[in-house]
Parts: C-alpha cells; sequence; structure tokens
C-alpha cells in the first residue's frame, strides 16, 4: 500500500531503499516504517521546536515528539547546553555519578516512588519490575490487559487465552508458551475480569501491570476509580500493583497519570516504571516504588538486576535539565495547545460527517476514527482504518507528521507555539475531506 504523496520525497525514499537492504523493514522500530499507512516513512535531518526537516528539505509540524519524550521540543537551548557540558566531561564511567542522584532525587520529589532504579528502556524498567515483583512475592503469574504495551517483554507480549481469567499464548513468535503461559490477559476497565482472575489464580499472582492510563490503543482514560480498584484488589491478595508511567510519568502531568487519579484518590502503585521524558530524548528509563520492596534489588536484596549504561551522565543530565525545566508553565501551555487543536479537529470531521471520537487524559490525547467512547482495546480496534490513513496522509502533504497508526496518542510540546498550531489547523479541512 502506497500514497503517492505531493511532496518531494526522492532522497528519503533512497535511504528507505538503502535501509531495507541493510536492516529488517527499513527501520530500527515497527511502526516507523508507516506499514500501518503505507507510503515512504520521512528520514529526519534534523529538529528545532516544534518542527521537524528531512532529508529532501520538506519541514512538518511534529505531533509525534519521539513519541513523546520531546516535552520541551526538539533541541532546547537549556538542554543542549547541559548535554554538552554533560559530553565535554566524558560520556560513560561505569561508576556512580551526580546527574543521577539529582535525577533521582528529582523523580521520588515528583512522584509516589520512594526509591528508583535507571535503566536504559521502558522495555527493561517493566521487564525488571516484573522480575522484582517476582521475586518479592515468590509467585509467578503476571496479570495484564488487552491494548496495553509495556515493551517487547517475553512476558507481556502475549495473548489472552479462550475465556475471561486463563492463562495466555505467545502474542508473537519467539515467545515461549511458558513464558506467556504465566500471563493473564484481561479486558481493560473491566473490573468483573479482574475480580474472577484474583478469585481463580489470586494466590499464585505476583503483580498486575497495567499503562497508568493506556496510550498505545489510543488514549483510553481508567474509568474513575479503576486504578484505585487494582491497587485494592492487588493488595488483599498479596499481588504487587505496577503502574506503567512510561508514557504519562512527566507527560499526561507535572506527576504523571498518578498525579491526575492516585494522589487525588490517595492511593499509591507499589511500583512504577518510567521512560520516555524522563531521559529528555537520550535512553534513560527506572522503576521504582515502595523501599520496601526495592530493597529486594541487588546489591541491597537477592533479585538480580544490572545494566552498563543504566544511569550514564549524558542521559540523566538531558532528563534532569527536562524535568527541572517542565514547570505548571509548560503542562498549561501543553494542555492549552491540545485543547485548540482537539476543538479543531472536532469541527472539521464533524462538518465532513466524519466519524471520530476524541479522548484525553490530562496533557494527551488522541483521536479515533468510530463514533463510540472507547473503553477497552476491542472497541479501540472498531476504527475507520482507511479513513485515518487518508487522514494521516493529507496532513502529511501539508506538513504535519502525525503517529503512522491510528492507534496512537498525539504528543505536543512547550514548543508548540501559535504558527505550529495555525499550520496544523490549516491543514484540517483537506485532511478531513480526503477521511470523508
Ligand atoms: N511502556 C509503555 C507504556 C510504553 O509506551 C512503552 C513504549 O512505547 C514501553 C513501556 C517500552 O518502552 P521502550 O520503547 O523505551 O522500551
Amino acid at each position: 500500500m502506497t500514497s503517492p504523496s505531493s511532496l518531494q520525497t526522492d532522497a528519503s525514499a533512497a535511504l528507505f531503499d538503502r535501509a531495507r537492504a541493510v536492516t529488517p523493514g527499513g527501520v530500527n522500530s515497527p511502526v516507523r516504517a508507516f506499514n500501518a499507512v503505507g507510503g515512504t516513512p520521512r528520514f529526519i535531518r534534523s529538529a528545532k521546536g516544534a518542527w521537524l526537516t528531512d532529508v529532501d528539505g520538506n519541514e512538518y509540524v511534529d505531533l509525534i515528539c519521539s513519541w513523546g519524550p520531546m516535552l520541551l521540543g526538539h533541541a532546547h537551548p537549556e538542554v543542549q547546553a547541559a548535554v554538552a557540558e554533560a559530553v565535554a566531561r566524558g560520556t560513560s564511567y561505569g561508576t556512580p555519578t551526580v546527574p543521577e542522584v539529582e535525577l533521582a532525587e528529582e523523580i521520588v520529589a515528583r512522584t509516589a516512588v520512594e526509591k528508583v532504579r535507571f535503566v536504559s528502556s521502558g522495555t527493561e524498567a517493566t521487564m525488571s519490575a516484573i522480575r522484582l515483583a517476582r521475586g518479592f512475592t515468590g509467585r509467578e503469574i503476571v496479570i495484564k490487559f488487552a491494548g496495553c504495551y509495556h515493551g517487547h517483554v517475553d512476558a507481556l507480549l502475549a495473548s489472552a487465552g479462550s475465556g475471561l481469567a486463563t492463562l495466555a499464548v505467545p502474542g508473537t513468535p519467539g515467545v515461549p508458551a511458558s513464558s506467556a503461559g504465566l500471563t493473564i490477559v484481561l479486558p481493560y476497565n473491566d473490573k468483573v475480569a479482574v475480580a474472577a482472575a484474583f478469585a481463580e489464580f489470586g494466590d499464585r499472582v505476583a503483580c498486575l501491570i497495567t499503562e497508568a492510563a493506556p496510550g498505545n490503543m489510543g488514549v483510553v482514560p481508567p474509568a474513575p476509580g479503576f486504578n484505585a480498584f487494582l491497587a485494592q484488589i492487588c493488595r488483599e491478595n498479596g499481588a504487587l500493583f505496577i503502574s506503567d508511567e512510561v508514557m504519562t510519568g512527566f507527560r499526561a502531568s507535572r506527576q504523571g497519570q498518578w498525579g491526575l487519579d492516585g494522589a487525588v484518590e490517595g492511593w499509591v502503585p507499589d511500583l512504577t516504571t518510567f521512560g520516555k521524558v524522563m531521559g529528555g530524548g537520550f535512553p534513560a528509563a527506572a522503576f521504582g516504588g515502595r523501599a520496601d520492596v526495592m530493597a529486594h534489588l541487588s546489591p541491597e536484596g537477592p533479585v538480580y538486576q544490572a545494566g552498563t549504561l543504566a544511569g550514564n551522565p549524558v542521559a540523566t543530565t538531558a532528563g534532569l535539565t527536562t524535568l527541572r525545566l517542565a514547570t505548571d508553565e509548560v503542562y498549561d501551555h501543553i494542555s492549552a495547545a491540545g485543547e485548540t487543536i482537539k476543538s479543531a479537529v472536532a469541527d472539521a470531521l464533524a462538518k465532513e460527517g466524519v466519524p471520530h471520537v476524541i479522548q484525553a487524559t490530562g496533557t494527551m490525547f488522541s483521536v479515533f476514527f468510530k463514533d463510540a467512547a472507547v473503553s477497552n482495546f476491542a472497541e479501540a480496534s472498531e476504527q475507520d482504518l482507511p479513513a485515518y490513513t487518508a487522514f494521516f496522509h493529507a496532513m502529511l502533504d501539508q506538513g504535519v507528521y502525525l503517529p503512522p497508526s491510528a492507534y496512537e496518542a498525539w504528543f505536543l510540546s512547550s514548543a508548540h507555539d501559535d504558527r505550529a498550531i495555525q499550520q496544523v489547523l490549516d491543514a484540517l479541512p483537506a485532511a478531513a475531506s480526503a477521511a470523508a
């Protein structure tokens, strides 16, 4: 499936050919390849603020923001200066350093975690959190929700078995049945299914992991009280509640999704995972939580976990600088920009009679191409994908880079100023018409 572009994209096309000769699918992470929407992914040469420039010289307003991390926009001068200074001092020592302590202090101050351990990717964070939960509880079963993505961890790339509370099957070739068979996959926002799983397997469940607010099936907010219910049923059953804030952390709000519900409803996760924004555009991620649980981690406790580049001084400097600059004003700006874009998208699609639902949690939102609210993955899957494909390409042709999949959040930054927002608004009528 390819879609002709009115832009000149010869250089991207040539690079994509070269890339496919040496890399599976031509990309280093699947959704970058445009498989869902067809066409040639743009090879980006540089980025500044809200803008991407590709190798053909086309400019786009970036509504991907590196899939979440770039909260302050690209090449933020203060982040760049701090990184340049850090690089000048050397890039990796394999010893403890100052910025990792300061970043840990910043994360502990802003969130519900008491102690935190750094890793290099969100996948490592969730993988390690699950190992720790299993080591802490002495149990093996993990509960997750369909449509929640937690990275490419074996046990978490699992598909639901037949029936509600059954052990899962591998979600991809390469995952052993024995790994997936220790996972239970349930429909999101479904308290009855969660209660049934705990009733059947409660004394074998090490942990329940959920996206704090799912963003990987599009944004599907937890029903009011759902996260509190999960925290409570885990506690009652001696299992740990793992809140995956790799996407929502320091993005949905200053305190992540927890700031929007846990801090309000008065519960805390046993463990939380972070990534994306906390790395300021570098590979940094973390997991943390209750001090008594984290004490089980090596070298303090028996559960082994390690990383050559974990807490890397350049990455933690970028993350620390980003978080220190991520003030209430940043979130207010992103929120206001989001409101402007959401209402313009709704108006444009309504004018053309294109079914749509816009859902949000804090400053994070996505657009579903269907006409009813989405509360779980089955409902998210009922979208009009050809309509999204037409919309996506029409936006891209007019210089707006949306996620090349209908199942993703749209991300903004504090650098999305009036000019960038106006370019998005100007592109909407033709894109809505293409989707009709
Ligand atoms: N958890 C969530 C909620 C994510 O959105 C992602 C990535 O998108 C991950 C975990 C995995 O993070 P990474 O891609 O850094 O491994």
